[in-house]
């Protein structure tokens, strides 16, 4: 053994930092041990609270009818009581060995591992012949293990039922463990409603790869180190392609705004011959499969920045798309492998639930969506896009949980209750009891009945809702997907107030063209089967980024090029046939348009300008479209509220966003959980700002308002809206019912008193639901 104990410990430190989580470290430490004694296997333990048996965490060199599924390790008499007095063991008589290992070994030496003065497992260094290990290796081994003790307490904390640990354990003793787990929940913010358990996928970002700068020491100095991860890159890219077929299959029936060709595209990619030599290049160099895919991002990045054609340098978006793939793959079956040992598991789970930490919806949709059951995220806003996107595809949500990645495992079950908790409340469980996942049994199986309903049912007439005193409240949809038309109908919501067109923008590799955006919005329309359809005018930019568009990041994208502004910079490119589509679109049903991100007159009258161009060119070429669609604009920016009297003569309808409007208003970006206490969406002023809002537009007669924000959709807010003057309410089609049911109720005149005393009265949000409560609304 020629390197010191220093550096062997320092050996040990780097492969645990650089592995993907606890279990994959400890297998590589137990290879470096293999290396280093010189013997056939090497085998780490945990000892369990009784300090009956020991379970096996990680292993190298071990055939798996050495440790077969369910085998348990009972210890008792001497060899336990040296061991947890701290002393190694070395049993070399065949007996003693056989008993342990069957008889494929002949030498065992334990070594206790040991932290905080306490006895907490063990490391078995075995050899299958019969050459004892030298009193200095004992040595050696007894002076550098404390250093790993010391990380595998903190990996039992942080995973506190260890999946692979259990696998080893009699059916008596997981009974035993599986009756004292103690389903703590973790809480969180659900963004997303409905309760879900699946097993889960980890999704790391493309930053990961790209933290490989320089070229870091290779970490597999073994030729089995070499081969078992050169096998792991096989079974990744294998696992990739097969999830980007069944991507294709899925989002064909599930998302018409989603380009599948790319996934086709991508499926080839992982196939080339060229990609995998230089991969498995550089596991043979001694990589491991993140270092060998960060490096070929370099590669493939130097290489694609000297091409002059700007289609073709940007098609490294998509090999950085591909080469995050693989990665996720091979974590996610590396994690499995530990647990389950079948590395085919990772896409036939039939529930998933995908952990992030951060998602974008492109980032999603790369997975099959079918089998997304909830979304775990460390980050993210109730109106991102991918929380939009959830709330579409009904998968519930769960965001602001810092640190998740870190502390679930692929495979291992977990539990998400976005349902019972309220407005902003949430839990989840990691590794829930059998008695906890049967206590949900019915909101499990009612979430994926809820899934299938709006598919099944016929369109409803739609119900027209009137207050105590008669006023008519009108309620349409937000829909951002052609998908969520069945469900719109289904909740008996007629007409569609808000269809966000950026996904269509959003899910797909490349701009769409106009005769593709034309399609879809002609599908819009034919779905909606004659009802009134809002389409707003792309909103991308800021937290919507479009994955094709990269541009020079922006110091603070909220307030950067966004909406409006966002295409009047690519007036030609993309404003211009982006209009001409949603024009052509009108000749199949009745359509409105919308202007989102508008701060002023002058924003106003540019957005016009390049609507009157659209329709100039249209009529010049013969192509029909509705000569009289209405047009209207968002009042999401303070400025445009405040300059709203200015606004009216120029527009059909105004419908307030409420959400950028709270963002700018209370200066809160509404994205980042941080400061999500300041994102106060049913606030004083706010509250304000709408009665001004309202009774501005009482003085021009026609002009229509409504509130498509998320505000406008709680059950708090709908007494003091409809006190404010709002009559019209936009939101996401299951909302609607719960409101609706609340209407006859009302009054309006007391709901007007009923404003001006929580005006008067309060100064938060907090004061409003006391105010309400004491009232007797809120109950
Ligand atoms: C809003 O800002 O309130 C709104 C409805 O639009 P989005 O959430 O898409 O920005
Ligand atoms: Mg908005």
């Amino acid at each position: 053994m020629r390197i010191n104990k220093y550096q062997f410990v320092h050996q040990m430190g780097a492969l645990l930092s650089q592995s993907r989580d606890g279990w994959d470290g400890l297998g590589r430490v137990s290879a470096l041990i293999v290396e280093k004694a010189r013997c056939d296997a090497a085998a780490m333990y945990t000892m369990n609270e009784e300090r009956t048996a020991f379970a096996l965490m990680a292993q190298s060199g071990l055939s798996s009818q050495d440790y077969a599924e369910g085998k348990v390790f009972p210890i008792k008499g001497g060899v336990l009581d040296l061991l947890c007095k701290g002393h190694s063991m070395h049993l070399s008589r065949e007996r003693e060995v056989q008993s342990l290992y069957g008889g494929v070994y002949k030498v065992v030496l334990m070594i206790p591992l040991i932290a905080g003065g306490r006895v907490m497992g063990r490391i078995d260094l075995l050899r299958k012949r019969h050459r004892p290990f030298m009193e200095k290796t004992i040595e050696f081994f007894m002076e550098v293990f404390p250093p790993l003790s010391v990380f595998i307490v903190n990996a039992t904390l942080a995973h506190r039922e260890p999946d692979k640990p259990e696998l080893f354990l009699g059916a008596q003793q997981k009974k035993q463990e599986e009756e004292q787990r103690d389903d703590r929940p973790i809480r969180g913010r659900a963004l997303s409603s409905g309760v879900a358990c699946g097993k889960v996928i980890l999704m790391s970002s493309v930053e990961d790869l790209l933290g490989v700068k320089r070229i870091p020491s290779p970490v597999n100095t073994t030729l089995a180190a070499i081969e078992s991860e050169k096998l792991l890159l096989d079974k990744a890219l294998e696992t990739a392609r097969r999830a980007c077929l069944r991507s294709i299959s899925d989002l064909e029936q599930t998302l018409s705004e989603a380009d599948v060709n790319i996934f086709s595209m991508h499926a080839m990619m992982m196939d080339d011959p060229t990609l995998r030599q230089s991969l498995t290049k550089s596991l043979e160099d001694g990589h491991d499969i993140t270092t060998a895919l960060g490096l070929a991002l370099r590669s493939f990045t130097a290489q694609y920045s000297k091409i002059e054609d700007s289609y073709l340098r940007e098609r490294i978006y998509d090999i950085k798309d591909v080469l995050l793939a693989i990665k996720n793959a091979a974590d996610n079956l590396r994690g499995i492998n530990n647990n389950v040992n079948d590395l085919n598991k990772l896409l036939d789970v039939k529930h998933i639930v995908i952990v992030a930490r951060e998602l974008l919806p492109s980032q999603l949709i790369a997975f099959p969506i079918k089998k997304i059951t909830g979304i775990l995220c460390e980050e993210g806003g109730a109106t991102s896009h991918v929380a939009i996107l959830a709330r579409a595809l009904c998968v519930p949500m769960l965001v602001g949980i810092p640190g998740i990645t870190k502390v679930v495992m692929p495979g291992e079950s977990v539990l998400l209750d976005c349902h019972s908790s309220g407005a902003f409340g949430g839990k989840c469980f990691l590794r829930p009891s059998l008695q906890l996942v049967r206590r949900f049994a019915e909101p499990l199986h009612v979430t994926r009945e809820q899934q299938g309903l709006p598919r099944k049912d016929a369109v409803r007439p739609v119900k027209r809702t009137f207050t105590k005193d008669g006023t008519e409240i009108k309620f349409q949809g937000n829909i951002s997907l052609v998908c969520e038309l069945p469900a719109l109908q289904h909740y008996g919501v007629g007409e569609v107030g808000l269809y966000r067109t950026e996904f269509l923008f959003m899910l797909r590799p490349n701009l769409p063209s106009e005769e593709e955006q034309y399609e879809m919005y002609k599908q819009i329309l034919d779905g909606a089967k004659g009802a009134p359809v809002t389409l707003r005018v792309l909103d991308a930019g800021g937290d919507k980024p479009l994955p094709y568009f990269r541009r020079d990041k922006e110091g603070n994208p909220a307030l950067g090029l966004r909406g409006m502004r966002f295409l009047f910079h690519y007036r030609e490119q993309i404003l211009i046939p982006h209009l001409r589509a949603l024009l052509r679109a009108s000749a199949h049903g009745k359509i409105r348009i919308m202007f989102p991100m508008i701060a002023d007159l002058p924003d106003l009258l540019e957005a016009r300008k390049a609507l009157a161009e659209a329709q100039k060119q249209l009529r010049h070429e013969g192509k029909t479209f509705d000569n009289a669609i209405p047009v209207g604009v968002m009042l999401e920016i303070p400025s445009a509220v405040r300059g709203v009297r200015k606004l009216l003569p120029h527009v059909d309808f105004l419908s307030i966003g409420s959400n950028d409007l709270v963002q700018f208003m209370f200066a809160v970006d509404r994205g980042n959980p941080q400061v999500s206490q300041w994102c106060r969406k049913c606030h004083p002023i706010i509250l304000h700002l709408i009665r001004d809002v309202c009774r501005a537009v009482a003085e021009f007669p026609g002009k229509q308002l409504s509130i498509c924000g998320e505000v406008g959709s709680s059950r708090r807010a709908l007494p003091l809206l409809i006190g404010a003057g709002l009559r019209s309410f936009s939101m996401m089609p299951s909302r609607v019912p719960l409101l609706q049911k609340m209407v006859p109720e009302l009054e309006v005149g007391e709901c007007e008193k009923l404003l001006d005393e929580v005006l008067e009265q309060c100064v938060s949000e907090d004061d409003i639901q006391a105010y309400l409560e004491k009232k007797g609304i809120l109950r």
